[in-house]
């Protein structure tokens, strides 16, 4: 409030001239009117409350000192909602205060510093505005939320979360010559959770783009917190030179600093904290003249182009939205502690066959995991300088000289971080004044930063349901988020397709010697997830026998309206059955733009199906997209299912997503996959997915295991499973020569049934 005050005193007492005015506006043709008056050192007050389709521009000409400024009349009690926007051109423009929110943009941005192509802003500035959840509810229709143009514009103290659709949070331009090194300043901004998109798209912020690669940008990055953005394996990309990316914190967020493209970046005194959650990373190195030193990244779990440090090999006279060779980078002074993987020639391959030159890597404390490979090079590295690198746990590669390994004291300083206690290592790893962020320090302090998202069961509060018909939808109706529906044994006729719009579980009450509830539906859907839906089932049946007849018949499945949040959806103890009306009756089916981040079945029983148990394939473009992140299937019973019991597909060669993941341990199947409907030809049906543990099932009478693999360096591991009456296995690779790379062992195939 202090700083607002301040602000406002600013431009009405100190910097204004005697006639600067002031125009207080309650709607959008006042704001109009105001606009054909203003002139430098006035003020556009908007009054409190909503702001509904508002595409809000400024221009004109303020000069230093006397800013034409846009102002809420309180801070976040203006709300734009809607379809609307902001568009700043001329010079010296403050905008503050405002919320976007309840809508998205109707443009290509939600901010942008451009009214039009010719008038990009100057010294201007935007601070103290909140973007939360305004995305397009398309998943692949792309945007920008801030595209900054134009040149010496500050973005500051902003708050940006939940983006959700396709397109870079905050995307630094450089296609106007007037908008290359531009001197913009972002800092002190909040960007907030991110999930991860399920393609490539996902980066929270964007400097340059590979075509205009060549020219510097000159823009600092100073001073942010990225929270959980992990829309992909970019959190930023920057591609432009001579960038400065200094004391930012990242938290639990998946992916790394990438400096993709242009020469002559710094990246230092930024903080890393992993909390040991999957990939999280830190930094990867690509271009020549790049320098990373004094940084601390801390709890990483990334490897690969996740690892908490990776320096890529390039390709030779690398086109421009190639990898252009490492020439010139110095490593120095950094710490590195509790996490997988520090790597040299990372993404060596036939093209990227271009070691590091005239490189140094110096003074930097380095720590892994315990009996794990830590620091490792896939390729020539002598032309990197290593000096007095000390690694304290964790394998070195032994071809790298310039490690010393020993163990060493740690101690948590003031600033939280972790430093040696032997002054004989002071001058190894990352500087002692590091400051750590407080979230309080950025964004905004009038509106709210997200907690974790609500868990199954979480208010506390759970309703009673009684047999009957209809008595589980008028339940449902009245169940908020975290609610848990507890039915009594007994039957339920539900007649209606219940939509899930929020965090619901649905329980049976076990009751002794009574059997579990009996769900039977009578519509094609059971269960139709929506935008914020996740579920929960536990200790239930569902019977599919008053089913009609109808095309895509599914147990569970997403509205066809795109679907911005990500779904979890648990079943535990569940028995479904008799899902046979037609010739392909799912049980779960994720359709298009529909991204679920968790799927687990466990301790639950199948039978009489004639489509599959979980339909994650609904992305067919081969844009790299997909359905579903983790999928677990665990301890279960499969028994006369026409279709797989996991059909998972992410195709084409895109490399900006992690998963998907799947688990599938323990189960029985019989007489699984084998329907002429069946198009995967499979009882098990993994396409494209890069981590697969598939161990310890019982698999009989059924079609065999299918697993292709297309890109990146998919990790499979098929174990201990014992197979009857079912053909060999089906593994295929698409994008690479050799052998399957599928880790096998243990799986016995009755003998005399099978080749
Ligand atoms: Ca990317």
């Amino acid at each position: 409030m202090l700083a607002r005050l301040c602000l406002v005193l600013l431009v009405f007492v100190l910097a204004v001239p005697a006639n600067a005015e002031h125009y207080f506006v309650r709607n959008q043709n006042e704001y109009a009117h105001a606009l054909t008056q203003i002139e430098a050192g006035d003020v556009i007050i908007l009054a409190n409350g909503e702001w509904r389709d508002f595409e809000l521009v400024i221009t004109g000409e303020g000069r230093p000192g006397a800013p034409i400024t846009v102002i809420s009349e309180e801070a976040g009690k203006v709300f734009l909602t809607g379809q609307s926007s902001l568009r700043i051109g001329g010079e010296h423009i403050l905008v503050t205060g405002l919320v976007f929110k309840d809508g998205y943009s109707p443009r290509g941005e939600v901010i942008s510093f451009r009214r039009t192509k010719q008038d990009q802003a100057r010294n201007s500035r935007v601070t103290e505005v909140v973007v939360d959840n305004f995305s397009k509810p398309d998943r692949y229709e792309s945007d920008y939320w801030v595209g900054m143009y134009g040149s010496n514009n500050r973005f500051d103290h902003n708050h940006l979360v939940g983006k959700t659709n396709k397109g870079v949070t905050l995307a630094v331009r450089l296609d106007s010559e007037e908008s290359r090194e531009n001197g913009h300043l972002i800092d002190h901004n909040y960007f907030g959770p991110r999930p991860p998109l399920g393609s490539n798209g996902g980066e929270t912020l964007r400097i340059g783009t590979s075509r205009y690669s060549m020219y510097n940008s000159n823009t600092t990055v100073e001073n942010n917190v990225f929270d959980r953005t992990s829309g992909e394996v970019e959190i930023i990309s920057s591609k432009s030179g001579e960038n400065i990316f200094r004391g930012n914190l990242f938290l639990r967020a998946q992916g790394t600093l990438t400096l993709r493209h242009g020469d002559g970046n710094l990246v230092e005194r930024n903080v890393f904290l992993g909390y040991g959650e999957n990939h999280t990373g830190g930094i990867r190195v690509i271009n020549r003249h790049q320098t990373v030193r004094g940084n601390y990244l801390e709890g990483l779990r990334g490897k690969a182009f996740s690892s908490a440090l990776a320096v890529m090999n390039g390709v030779p006279n690398s086109p421009v939205n190639r990898y252009v060779e490492v020439d010139g980078a110095v490593i120095e002074h950094n710490t590195i502690v509790d996490s997988r993987r520090v790597a040299f020639n990372v993404g060596a391959d036939e093209e990227r066959s271009a070691p590091p030159l005239n490189s140094v890597f110096a003074n930097n404390l380095l720590s892994g995991l315990e009996g794990e490979s830590f620091v490792e090079r896939y390729d020539d590295t002598s032309g990197i300088a290593f000096s007095d690198n000390r690694v304290l746990i964790g394998d070195v590669d032994e071809a790298l000289l310039g490690f010393v390994q020993a163990p060493a004291e740690m101690q948590r300083a003031e600033n939280g971080l972790l430093y040696p206690l032997d002054p004989a290592l002071a001058q190894v790893g990352a500087p002692r004044d590091l400051e750590v962020l407080s979230l309080d320090s950025v964004g905004v302090k009038w509106y709210p930063k997200p907690g974790q998202e609500i868990a199954f069961g979480e208010s506390g509060r759970e309703i009673s349901v009684a047999p009957g018909d209809g008595s589980l939808a008028t339940a449902l109706l009245s169940a908020e988020a975290g609610d848990v529906l507890v039915l009594e044994p007994g039957d339920y006729i539900v007649d209606r397709t219940m939509a899930i719009g929020s965090t619901i579980a649905l329980r049976g009450k076990l009751v002794e010697g009574e059997e579990l509830p009996r769900i039977m539906f009578a519509r094609p859907t059971l269960f139709e997830l929506r935008q914020g839906g996740n579920l929960q089932l536990k200790n239930l049946v569902i019977d599919g026998a008053l089913t009609p007849d109808s095309v895509g018949n599914s147990m569970i499945r997403t509205t066809s309206f795109p679907i911005q949040s990500n779904m979890r959806i648990e079943l535990d103890g569940v028995t479904v059955r008799d899902l046979m009306v037609n010739k392909s009756f799912n049980v779960l089916t994720l359709g298009k733009s529909a991204f679920a981040n968790s799927i687990s079945i466990r301790n639950s029983n199948f039978s009489n199906i004639t489509g599959s148990i979980v339909s994650a394939a609904a992305e067919t473009e081969d844009f790299g997209q997909y359905n579903v992140e983790y999928l677990d299937i665990l301890d279960s019973n499969f028994a006369g299912i026409g279709g797989p019991i996991a059909n998972i597909y992410r195709g084409g060669r895109d490399e900006s997503t992690f998963g998907p993941y799947v688990k599938v341990l323990r189960n029985n199947l019989s007489d699984v996959g084998l329907a002429a409907t069946n198009g995967t030809g499979g009882s098990i049906h993994l396409h494209g997915v890069q981590v697969a543990e598939i161990a310890e099932n019982n698999v009989a009478s059924s079609a065999p295991l299918r697993v292709v693999h297309t890109v990146g360096t998919p990790s499979t591991t098929i174990s201990d499973n014992q197979f009857a009456e079912t053909p060999d296995m089906l593994l295929e690779e698409l994008n690479y020569d050799g052998p399957h790379r599928a880790l096998l062992s243990g799986n016995v195939f009755a003998e005399g049934e099978c080749e």
